[in-house]
Formats: C-alpha cells, sequence, structure tokens
C-alpha cells in the first residue's frame, strides 16, 4: 500500500517537473545554452581529433597584420586602392580558378576614386565567377535611405515547412554598395551573421527577408556555383524542412537558419596572407599560388580590421572564415541538423526507465552510480557517433538532467521503503505477537541498559513483575481462547494505565514485567497496587459473550542495594516478591 503510494507520488513528481521544465522560461533559457556548451564541445573534439576533413580548394586570402602593415607601407594608404584588387582578380583569374569571392563591402566612399571603382566594376563585367557581399539591417530611414536591389540579386522562396520561419529574417534597411557593381553582376550575397544569447556564432541565415523579398548568402551563392547550379532564382524548403539544392538537402533549423559544421580552429582553410599575393603579382618569384580549380575568398583575418567572431570551435575566429565553412558544409552536405523532440524524447525516457531500473534492481550505490555514470557516458558516445557520422545534433542536457532528477528521486523512495520496511523488521523483532507488549528479548536488553544509566547517571528504576493468579484453571474451565483473549485485555489495561515511558513486557507464559523509569520504590508499589485494584475490578469478555474476572499478583524490585544493580538481581528479587505475593493469598502486591 505505502509502495504504491510512493511509487504514485514518484510519477506524480516527475510529472510536475516535467511541466515546470517545459513551462518556465529561466529553466527552459538555462537548459538550452547548457546544451549549446554541449554542441561547442562536441564540435570543438570532432575538430581537434580531425574527425572532419576541410576541403582543400578553398583557400583564404588573409587581409593580416603583415599585409596591413606592408600595404601603408607600399602604396601609402589604408584600404587597398579598389584597382589593385581589379588587378589581383585579374591575376587569380589567368590560373582559372572555381571563383572568387570577396567578403568585403565595397560601399560608397570618400577615398575612393571613381577610376578605382570602374576598374572594380569591369572585373564583376569580365569575369562570371567573381562574387561579392553587402549586408541587410535595420537602421532607421532618418539616417540612410533604404537602397533599392536590383531584381537580378533576389531569387523565388516556396516555404512547404509549417516549423520553418522564413520571415524571422526580414530586415527594413539595407547598406548598400556601389551602385556600379549593383547593376553590373549578379553575384551579390548577404553576410548578415547571427550570434547565440551568449555571442557564440553557431548558425547562419539561408536567406534574407527584405521588401517582401528573398536574398541568399554569399556562401550558398558560391557553393550554388561550385555545384553547377549557378543563378538557381527558385527555391523549396520541403514539407520536412530541408531546403532542395539539387541532389542534396540541407536541414533547415525552424528560424530559417542552418547550423554549421566545424572543421577546426581558424587557420583550418591555407592563408595566403594578402602581401604575399601582391608580391607574387608583381613578379616576385619567391611567392608562387596555385589557383587552378579554387575557390578563393578574400577576407580579413586580423580583429584590428574585421568582424572577428567567436565560434564553437574558437573564441577567434574570422568572418572571411564563418564563410569558407559555410561553403564547405554546403559542398560536403554536412549542415547540422537538429534530432526531433519525438528522437529526443525517446532518448530521455529510455536513459529514466534505464536509470530507475538501475536504482530498483541493485544495492550497492558505488555499482548503482558507476553504472548511471557508465549510461550517460554511453549517451554521450552515441551523441558524438551521431554528430560525426550524421550530422545530427541529439539532445545531452535535457535529457541527463531529467534522468539526474529520475535517480535523486528514485533512490529517495528507495530509501523510504526500505526504512518502512526497516521499522516493520524491528516491530517484528521486539514484539511479542499476542498481547502486542514487549517480547523477553527487549525486555532483558532493556534492563541492561537501565542498569548501566543508573549506575552512570545515579538514578532509579522500578520492576513489576506480575502473574495471572490460577491462570491454569481459567483456562481448563473457559478455554485456550479465552485465556488468550484476557492476556490481550490484561495486556492492554497495564499499557493504558501506565506512562508512556514506562516499558510493558510479556516476560512469558502468562507473566509480564513493567520496568518503571525514575519510580522509587514507593511509587512503584503504589502503581502496582492501583495495577492491582483495576484489574481486579476489570471484567474480561471471553469468547461466546461470556465475561470473567481474574487477579493478578505482583512483585516489585527497585535497583539498588537491597534488590540488587544487576538484572538478573534485581529481577530474581521481583519474582521472589511476586511468590511471596501469591503465597500470602493472591491477588496483592509485594
Ligand atoms: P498461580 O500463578 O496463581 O500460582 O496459578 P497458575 O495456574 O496461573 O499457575 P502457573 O503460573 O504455573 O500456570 C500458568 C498457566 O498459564 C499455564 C498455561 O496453561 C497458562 N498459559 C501460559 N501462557 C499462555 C498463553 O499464551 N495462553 C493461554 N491461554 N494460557 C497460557
Ligand atoms: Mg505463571
Ligand atoms: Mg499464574
Amino acid at each position: 500500500m505505502i509502495k504504491k503510494f510512493l511509487y504514485a507520488l514518484w510519477i506524480l513528481i516527475l510529472g510536475f517537473l516535467i511541466i515546470f521544465g517545459l513551462k518556465n522560461g529561466n529553466y527552459k533559457t538555462f537548459i538550452s545554452s547548457m546544451e549549446n556548451r554541449s554542441f561547442d564541445i562536441r564540435q570543438s573534439y570532432i575538430s581537434s581529433v580531425g574527425l572532419r576533413e576541410h576541403n582543400s580548394n578553398i583557400v583564404i586570402v588573409a587581409i593580416d597584420d603583415a599585409s596591413y602593415e606592408y600595404i601603408l607601407e607600399n602604396y601609402g594608404e589604408w584600404p587597398l586602392d579598389r584597382s589593385i584588387y581589379a588587378k589581383l582578380t585579374d591575376y587569380i583569374e589567368a590560373q582559372s580558378p572555381k571563383s572568387i569571392a570577396f567578403d568585403l563591402m565595397f560601399v560608397k566612399s570618400i577615398k575612393s576614386s571613381e577610376n578605382s571603382d570602374n576598374d572594380l566594376t569591369n572585373i564583376f563585367k569580365k569575369y562570371n565567377n567573381v562574387y561579392t557581399a553587402m549586408n541587410l539591417d535595420n537602421q532607421e530611414e532618418d539616417v540612410r535611405k533604404p537602397a533599392e536591389l536590383p531584381e537580378s540579386i533576389a531569387v523565388n522562396l516556396d516555404n512547404k515547412s509549417k516549423k520553418v520561419d522564413t520571415k524571422y529574417y526580414e530586415f527594413t534597411n539595407c547598406r548598400s554598395i556601389l551602385d556600379k557593381i549593383l547593376q553590373n553582376t549578379s553575384n551579390i550575397g548577404m553576410i548578415n551573421v547571427l550570434r547565440g544569447d551568449d555571442g557564440v556564432l553557431r548558425q547562419m541565415p539561408l536567406f534574407l527577408n527584405y521588401n517582401g523579398r528573398y536574398y541568399p548568402q554569399l556562401a550558398l551563392k558560391v557553393a550554388l556555383d561550385s555545384l553547377g547550379l549557378k543563378d538557381k532564382k527558385d527555391f523549396e524548403i520541403n514539407k520536412k524542412g530541408e531546403l532542395i539544392l539539387g541532389d542534396k538537402k540541407i536541414p533547415v533549423n525552424n528560424d530559417g537558419s542552418v547550423i554549421l559544421n566545424w572543421y577546426g580552429s581558424t587557420g583550418t582553410y591555407e592563408h595566403i596572407p594578402l602581401y604575399k599575393l601582391l608580391k607574387a603579382m608583381n613578379g616576385d618569384k619567391k611567392y608562387q599560388f596555385d589557383f587552378k580549380d579554387k575557390i578563393v575568398y578574400f577576407g580579413a583575418t586580423v580583429s584590428s580590421l574585421s568582424d572577428i567572431k567567436t565560434v564553437p570551435v574558437d573564441k577567434v575566429y574570422p568572418g572571411v572564415e564563418v564563410q569558407t565553412t559555410y561553403v564547405n558544409n554546403i559542398l560536403d552536405n554536412s549542415i547540422i541538423k537538429k534530432a526531433s523532440p519525438e528522437l529526443n524524447i525517446t532518448l530521455t525516457i529510455l536513459l529514466v526507465i534505464l536509470t530507475v531500473a538501475i536504482v530498483l534492481a541493485l544495492d550497492s550505490m558505488p555499482v548503482i552510480i558507476g553504472l548511471t555514470i557508465t549510461l550517460y557516458f554511453v549517451h554521450s558516445i552515441l551523441s558524438y557517433y551521431l554528430m560525426i557520422h550524421q550530422n545530427l545534433w541529439v539532445e545531452i542536457v535535457s535529457p541527463i538532467s531529467f534522468t539526474i532528477m529520475a535517480f535523486i528521486i528514485t533512490v529517495i523512495i528507495k530509501y523510504l521503503i526500505k526504512s518502512k520496511d526497516f521499522d516493520k523488521q524491528y516491530k517484528l523483532a521486539t514484539t511479542d505477537g499476542l498481547t502486542e507488549l514487549y517480547n523477553h528479548r527487549y525486555f532483558q536488553e532493556q534492563m541492561q541498559m537501565f542498569c548501566a544509566n543508573a549506575k552512570r547517571y545515579e538514578n532509579v528504576f522500578s520492576l513489576i513483575i506480575l502473574d495471572i493468579d490460577f491462570f491454569k484453571k481459567f483456562n481448563d474451565n473457559f478455554g485456550h481462547q479465552s485465556g488468550d483473549a484476557v492476556l490481550r485485555q490484561v495486556a492492554l489495561t497495564l499499557k493504558k494505565n501506565v506512562r508512556s515511558s514506562d516499558i510493558v513486557c510479556r516476560y512469558g507464559g502468562e507473566e509480564m514485567s513493567i520496568i518503571l523509569p525514575n519510580a522509587k520504590e514507593e511509587e512503584a508499589v503504589n502503581i502496582a497496587q492501583k495495577l492491582c485494584d483495576i484489574i481486579a475490578a476489570q471484567t474480561f469478555k471471553l469468547s461466546n459473550n461470556r465475561e470473567s474476572k481474574v487477579t493478578i499478583s505482583l512483585g516489585v524490585a527497585t535497583y539498588g542495594a537491597t534488590d540488587g544493580t544487576e538484572p538478573a538481581k534485581i529481577i530474581e528479587s521481583a519474582d521472589k516478591r511476586l511468590y511471596n505475593a501469591k503465597e500470602n493469598g493472591r491477588n496483592r502486591v509485594n
């Protein structure tokens, strides 16, 4: 009964915690930030042991510290004149690269000259595989008029998924780049990034929404070029929430973003410092680079010049490497997919059931804890495995926090049940079944204890031993059943008429004993006399609705010089007095 109640309580508490967990915002935020951390740890581990190969055809022309100094020294100004970028592009194009992408925004600037801007614009006219960047924002119209973007760079998006919300990335303004470039190429992609609440960049938008039209990411455009899907205008997100790119299906997050899968810390992709490329272009034979079939990304890699991010695998990570990672992920089809709630819940339930089973089935706490930790370990290994081989992000934190709760609750309830069982066992071991008085063994233990305490604290206690008069005859007259009934009623009467601190025991047969703590002889004799009178006055109910009277004889002994200070002596003394009471006519105290 109690067990059933406790199990019901367990289910109630767990149910409550689940509902609390799902409803409570703080708890949810806490769990999700921990989950993000666990994702970062998995990603760091996978990339640090080199389990994921990056695409070596993607290289970065790095605008680094050394290049910055070199340009100031040799060209006299920063930023680099746009005609130089045009020349560099020509130089690389001579080696037939797959594509060239500028993770740089060529905006209107007081420094730029008409001629340089024209040189750069001509590059976009000349080569169909050169890409550049721009971004959308929510700047007030007072500051900047929203730009008109040409039709050519927008795409159509058919979102068939009910879960994916593509409105999420709606922007009201746009930081436009040079009009000339906008008019002369459609190879323009957005480079807006997304950061988590903790500032870490884990995901990137696929498309941004501006003036009711969709604009793709630069990385997506560059990747499409490599996939032979250049100038794809019509995109579809299917019912399952996947973006269809030829034979590839890219899993899209509910907020319309994709979760990147990292290959390693910064420098994973080959970094060619810009100054070395400039030297090579100017004929320095020391530097030679092979750009054939490469995807060449220009971008800042030095923190003073660029948008440095924190990503799951690195604290300092250049924006341009986020771009190359993104391109690489699409080419590999290795965008991370979050596991479905069904899979996460199934794994959680499995873990909870196994944890509860371990706690209930085993007795040794170290073994239980060891096995439970092993279970979590196996779950973590599984989560690594799924991330490496399936690019799947199964939750770790919420399943483990639920199982820890289940573990704690089960341990507590198991302990409660055990302590209840222990109470039951203890009662069985110390109680007499017929009278429910303490049994002989308990009486002897208590006598030992009382003698020891009396010695140590110099106090007294008394003992009454009593015996029912002519009980043999009573049994003969009324039968054993009635005898038992009288024994029970005498026991009850004794218990009712002494203090709760007094210890009433069945000494044996129809003999009973009462230990009276702190009672001196006179007091004990008075109590004994009172009990003798009460029993004599009581009418006992027998079987078959009969009634009868019985009397008792009582012997009293007190700890001390006269009756002794050892249990055996005191008992012997009380026994002698009881014998005298019998001798003197019964129904009396001696
Ligand atoms: P007295 O004590 O007055 O000298 O006479 P008595 O007849 O009570 O004598 P004695 O103490 O020798 O007998 C005890 C009897 O108590 C013997 C036994 O039949 C009865 N008795 C002992 N234990 C039980 C019990 O558990 N149930 C019942 N019904 N009778 C018991
Ligand atoms: Mg007897
Ligand atoms: Mg008797």
